[in-house]
């Protein structure tokens, strides 16, 4: 290819795709729309039995005894910290290459988390750095299932059970995941499932914990409604027919039927969104792979990704560019590229409570490298070959080694 073909669109080209491919985005069909249409012409728009079924489905699909649905995954992430009984300056572990609410929800109890740094090769919460974390303080540890890809769970499960700390896992990547053949949301104490937009299925907003255990699920039902119970057994006083009490500090995190129907009706297409997300991960692999100048996805063998985040690392020593100027000519060529995540801790209110740079150096020089680029499940092949196609035009412009493809 000759240079004047592949001027790049930042300065001037053509761009490789006509139109802007997202990096992420719902698929909504007309069975989505019918299931919502049908509870907006019932009796209940919240708290009816949308919820109980979204529940029950998803727990099905888990595999696990119980499902709480909350207003959004951080809702559902501070009821879990709030059942395992997270308060004031209790330790957390987990991990900074996340979104923030992976941590926010132990800041909202008034505990603190404590960052341990990522395995270079999976990105995942590095267990091997876990035990020197640990303080007479630590109640638990939140490991995130990062792009879908799950956490070393044996591990840190026996970590956990050595120091008496509960496993919360944050599996918004991760719905339909398995570790060592079993699914994600049947294995840690309490897991967390977001259904945003650009998650594997969606409610809009939404989120979800799963959980084998009864205690843990009284907690997060009385939390996701002001604390509020009705249970006769669990009742103080009872003054009647109409009596309820709020016995705890709950917030108001309940989701709607609206939404939940929406839920139901995503969960039934998981098979397919999943399916469709690994064929086009494998399509990027093969056809990546020869780039010499990126770092592509490593998968454990003992593990099923689903595949919410396909991201590249570059090797900038290979590269004359920066990722901003990587990243900025492939946005140019119309394609969706994002950065996940900027570590927690960078953030400046994390900065105010005194977390400082270089607490996880290998996830803060990921984080520099990183770029993701686009996957969901209403793509096509097509679609992952023009992202083909502009990463290696702009990676090739940039590339420092004298081999131009
Ligand atoms: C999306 C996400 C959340 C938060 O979920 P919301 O439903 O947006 O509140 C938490 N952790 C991770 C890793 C996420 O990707």
């Amino acid at each position: 290819m000759s240079k004047s073909k592949s001027k790049l669109a930042i300065h001037g080209g053509k761009p490789v795709r006509a139109h802007y491919l997202p990096y992420g985005k719902q698929v909504i069909d007309e069975e989505d729309i019918q299931s919502v249409l049908k509870v907006l012409q019932s009796d209940f728009l919240t708290s009816g039995p949308a919820i109980e079924q979204f529940e029950a489905d998803l727990a099905a699909f888990t595999g696990a005894k119980y499902a709480v649905a909350f207003s959004s995954g951080t809702a559902a992430l501070h009821g879990a910290c709030y059942a395992a009984g997270i308060s004031d300056g209790d330790e957390v572990i987990t991990t900074p290459m996340t979104f923030a609410a992976t941590a926010n929800c132990v800041l909202y109890q008034g505990g603190v988390p404590v960052f341990v740094d990522i395995d270079p090769l999976t990105y995942n919460l590095d267990p091997g750095r876990i035990r020197e974390s640990i303080t007479d303080r630590t109640k638990a540890i939140i490991p995130v299932h990062f792009t879908g890809q799950p956490a070393e769970l044996d591990e840190i499960l026996q970590i956990a059970y050595d120091h008496n700390l509960i496993v919360i896992e944050d599996a918004a990547h991760a719905l339909g995941a398995t570790y060592k053949g079993r699914s994600i949301g049947s294995i840690g104490d309490m897991t967390m499932f977001s259904f945003h937009p650009v998650k594997h299925i969606t409610t809009g907003e939404g989120g979800m914990i799963t959980t084998n255990n009864p205690l843990f699920y009284e907690k997060l039902l009385q939390f996701r409604t002001h604390g509020i119970t009705r249970d006769e057994r669990r009742l103080r006083d009872n003054h009647g027919p109409w009596y309820y009490e709020m016995q705890l500090l709950g917030y108001n995190y309940r989701i709607t039927d609206i939404q939940t129907s929406l839920g139901t009706s995503q969960l039934r297409k998981i098979g397919s969104f999943i399916e469709k997300r690994k064929q086009l991960a494998k399509l990027y692999l093969q056809e990546l792979g020869p780039v010499q100048e990126l770092i592509l996805p490593h998968q454990l063998a003992n593990v099923e990704s689903s595949w919410h985040l396909f991201i590249v690392r570059l090797q900038l020593s290979k590269l004359t560019g920066t990722r901003k100027m990587v990243f900025q000519a492939l946005q140019k060529e119309n394609i969706g590229v994002n950065v996940h995540y900027i570590p927690a801790y960078l953030h400046p209110y994390y900065e105010s409570l005194g977390f400082r740079k270089g607490i996880c150096p290998i996830a803060e020089s990921c984080y520099e490298e990183f770029i993701t680029l686009p996957l969901y499940a209403g793509m096509d092949s097509e679609d992952v070959m023009d992202v083909v196609a502009a990463v290696k035009k702009v990676i090739s412009h940039y590339s420092n080694s004298s081999r131009r493809e």
